[in-house]
């Protein structure tokens, strides 16, 4: 990933007045160190944090994506982020992306131990080539989540369902993944219901339904599962949200990981069974996450 911008967002607390915020904004160098060592987004991972896919200059799904933020805040007794700030920090970044494929990424930590305030950044990078997955899909492997359908609701201290900076757990599922011979994963809890992807959402389809795990298994609520799930409505298919068994997994007749920036990567085997993949339905959803969405 080349990074091309970041910007260091000294936070407005909620009911700041201010319609203009470009005094709270300070570019720094991308490849400059610019955290002290007491920070606890480094330090714990304590903290929060959004990509946005960005396409020639225009961050998709921009109010989604605040709203998400807002979401991991409250899950994270985090200080509400007073987004009019944060929408402006997304658009000094976007007019730095250029043409092509870039990602935002929007950080809000605990701040700095013992500090007084939360610590916010905004940084802009070129994105990936994600060419292959998007047309020779992936292959994928469910993992074991070591939880139950049940937990999220036992256990918010858990923090399911925020998108938190604590992603070793998720980078460790890719790695076990590709251990395996796979691309990638799906989270199944232990008492055998289908969660997602380390980073990505699952769309499953079942005839001329589609389908997608309901996020009271503790999963985020996905932006691009939304806007795809809009999509597929709009040209009269059915879409719901289940409890899935991960013995249907394998009776789909097509399947996707969704994510912002990767977008729609058809899936062509879980656990080793076969997925069929349609090339036709794969490019119309990927050739519409890449038009400009708001
Ligand atoms: N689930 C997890 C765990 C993720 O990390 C992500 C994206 O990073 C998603 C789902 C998909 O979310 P989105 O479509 O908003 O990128």
């Amino acid at each position: 990933m080349a990074w091309r911008y970041a910007l260091m967002i000294d936070p407005a607390s909620r009911d700041d007045p201010r319609t203009d915020f470009s005094g709270s904004f300070t570019p720094v160098d991308p490849s400059a160190p610019a955290l002290t060592v007491g920070e606890l987004s480094t330090q714990r991972g304590d903290g929060i944090f959004e990509s946005i896919g960005v396409v020639d200059g225009h961050a998709q799904e921009c109010e989604a994506h605040l709203d998400r933020l807002a979401h991991s805040a409250r899950l994270c007794d985090l200080p509400a982020p007073l987004l009019a700030q944060w929408r402006q920090a997304i658009a000094l970044a976007a007019a730095e992306c250029g043409p092509g494929e870039s990602v935002i990424k929007l950080i809000l930590s605990r701040g700095v131990e013992h500090g007084p305030t939360p610590t916010a950044w905004v940084t802009a990078a070129t994105a990936g080539d994600f060419t292959d997955a998007r047309t020779r899909g992936i292959r994928v492997v469910t993992l074991d989540r070591g939880y139950g359908i049940r937990t999220p609701a036992q256990a918010p201290w858990l923090l399911l369902g925020a998108k938190t900076l604590s992603y070793a757990v998720n980078m460790a599922a890719i790695r076990e993944a590709k251990r395996r011979g796979a691309d990638d994963a799906i989270f199944v809890t232990s008492d055998g219901f289908v969660l997602e992807a380390p980073t990505a959402s699952l769309i499953l389809r079942r005839g001329d339904t589609f389908v997608t795990p309901a996020a009271a298994g503790g999963i985020l609520h996905g932006t691009t599962q939304v806007s795809v799930f809009a999509h597929l409505d709009a040209r009269g298919f059915a879409t719901a949200y289940e409890t899935i068994p991960s013995a249907e997994l394998a009776s789909a007749d097509a399947a996707w990981l969704v994510s912002s920036v990767r977008l729609a990567a058809p899936i062509t085997a879980i656990d080793g069974a076969e997925i069929p993949l349609d090339a036709e339905l794969t490019a119309s959803v990927n050739a519409y996450l890449l038009s400009p969405r708001d």
